[in-house]
């Protein structure tokens, strides 16, 4: 075997041949990228062997720990057997099991599994089937294919998704490419756009969604949302009861439920998926990042036997969903899945998450009095912490001071690995995350909060 790279040339590397999502280059060239070899648990290892809390689940996607002894089974075991064949014209046993599996625990009601290999495939998978659901249902009405969404909402970066999405600062630049859409403003009760106080304002930010619907029902083929956490806009928590109103409101007005579940699936908000909290049925839901335990890329959008039934009918009449990816079912991904689900089972991970979820609760108390802190919002194992300039007028720091990657490079420094969004630091460990190493985690994240804040402050007084 070629011998291992020392960290140095693939430090060197890295920056020769590289280009990373979400990430300034020239910046990145000038600094010593931390490279992760090795995973165990709640910990991520460097390639000089340091261990790093992962306080991301490496970007939402990891629930049961990393190596966990089941999920590297499925894997090894499909492997013995083929690593990849198509869904095209073909069908895989793990494929067939795993959809099966889905239909048991997801919302009652959905009856039918779409594969494809991420989050953003899977929301533009929902979006074209509600486009041609309309087409078939209604052939002499005029077009529905129009959709609804928040403002600040974040579907993926394919540019369907970007288009119902709305966070300037990376959509901004291709505009030209979108297509038109309605938008609505988010329930960001710390920032209330109506200037309101939940729950005196009795959730009046549904009064102008009610509108538009009411306006353009005959145009809107669906309305696309985040179910309890706008989670790209910085962990964004909707008032109880809002979910439920918004069902009922495109109920109402023949408008598609779409449930961007990509984020809050699989036991993320303290249920297996986030519209369970408020009994609510979408029409299309997408699922990816917790799809596999954080172990694959797979993705699956999933919908009901109404809309199903609408794309059947003889070859000729050309009804096909003409849709699919070279990956499409991948029996490698849909196997890690599978046991994905099994671990949910055998390790009763949904109520041990309870208790944990309280601690968290308990552990982020203190924070709150912290003289920059802004808010808490947590939902289940989501937690953001809105850094503020001043506290009283909520006013923000300007992003280009990084308080947010500053921190995030302080709590490095004591061994906890965060990404912050803009000045909103996130935590959100995998479900597997022990009390102490939970206890950790809030330590770091306190320390480096004060340290950088409070030197900020000391830094204008001079
Ligand atoms: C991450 C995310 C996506 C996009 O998923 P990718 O796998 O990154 O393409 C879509 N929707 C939501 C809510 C997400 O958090």
């Amino acid at each position: 075997m070629a011998r291992q790279p020392s960290t140095k040339q693939l430090s060197d590397w890295d920056r020769t041949y590289l280009w990373h999502p979400f990430t300034q280059m020239q910046e990145w060239e000038q600094e010593e990228p931390l490279i992760i070899e090795r995973g165990k648990g709640s910990y991520l290892i460097d390639t000089e062997g340091k261990k790093y809390l992962d306080g991301t689940s490496s970007i939402w996607v990891n629930l049961h720990g990393h190596r966990h002894p089941s999920l590297d089974r499925a894997i090894k075991k499909q492997l013995d057997k083929i690593a990849h064949s198509s869904l095209f014209g073909l069908s895989n046993p793990p494929a067939i099991e795993l959809a099966r599996a889905l239909i048991r625990i997801v919302p009652k009601g959905l009856t039918r599994v779409f594969y494809s290999d991420d989050g953003s495939t899977a929301v533009e998978i929902a979006l074209k089937m509600a486009v041609q659901y309309w087409q078939l249902r209604r052939p002499e009405a005029g077009p529905k294919n129009t959709f609804l969404h928040l403002k600040l909402a974040y579907h993926g970066d394919t540019v369907g998704a970007v288009s119902v999405g709305n966070i300037d600062l990376f959509h901004g630049r291709f505009k030209s490419l979108l297509f038109p859409t309605a938008e609505a403003d988010p329930p960001y009760c710390y920032r209330c756009p109506l200037s309101l106080t939940y729950p005196s304002c009795e959730m009046a930010c549904l009064d102008p969604i009610e509108q538009i619907l009411k306006e353009r029902h005959r145009e809107l083929a669906g309305f696309i949302i985040e179910p309890l956490v706008q989670a790209a806009a910085g962990m964004l928590t909707s008032p109880p009861g809002y979910l439920k109103q918004i069902r009922e409101l495109c109920t109402k007005y023949n408008v598609l439920l779409i449930a961007d579940e990509v984020a809050t699936g699989f036991g993320r908000t303290g249920k297996m998926f986030a519209c369970q909290h408020e009994g609510v049925m979408p029409d299309l839901m997408a699922i990816s990042k917790g799809l596999t335990g954080g172990y694959m890329p797979l993705a699956a959008t999933l919908t009901t036997d109404e809309i199903y039934q609408a794309f059947l009918g003889r070859y000729a009449d050309f009804k096909t969903f003409f849709h699919g990816h070279s990956y499409t079912g991948n029996p490698l991904g849909c196997a890690v899945a599978l046991a994905n689900i099994e671990v949910f089972r055998k390790e009763k991970t949904l109520a041990r998450l309870q208790p944990k979820i309280k601690a968290m609760a308990r552990l982020l108390q203190p924070l709150r009095k912290l003289p920059h802190v802004g808010e808490i919002r947590q939902q289940g194992f989501i937690v953001a912490i809105e850094l503020v300039e001043d506290k009283k007028t909520k006013k923000s720091y300007p992003l280009e001071e990084r308080v947010g990657h500053r921190v995030t490079m302080e709590a490095r420094s004591q061994g906890l690995l965060l990404r912050p969004i803009g000045n909103v630091m996130v935590l959100m460990p995998p479900l597997s995350t022990s009390l102490p190493e939970l206890r950790r985690m809030v330590e770091i994240l306190r320390e480096s909060i004060e340290t950088v804040t409070l030197g900020i402050q000391s830094n204008t007084g001079s």
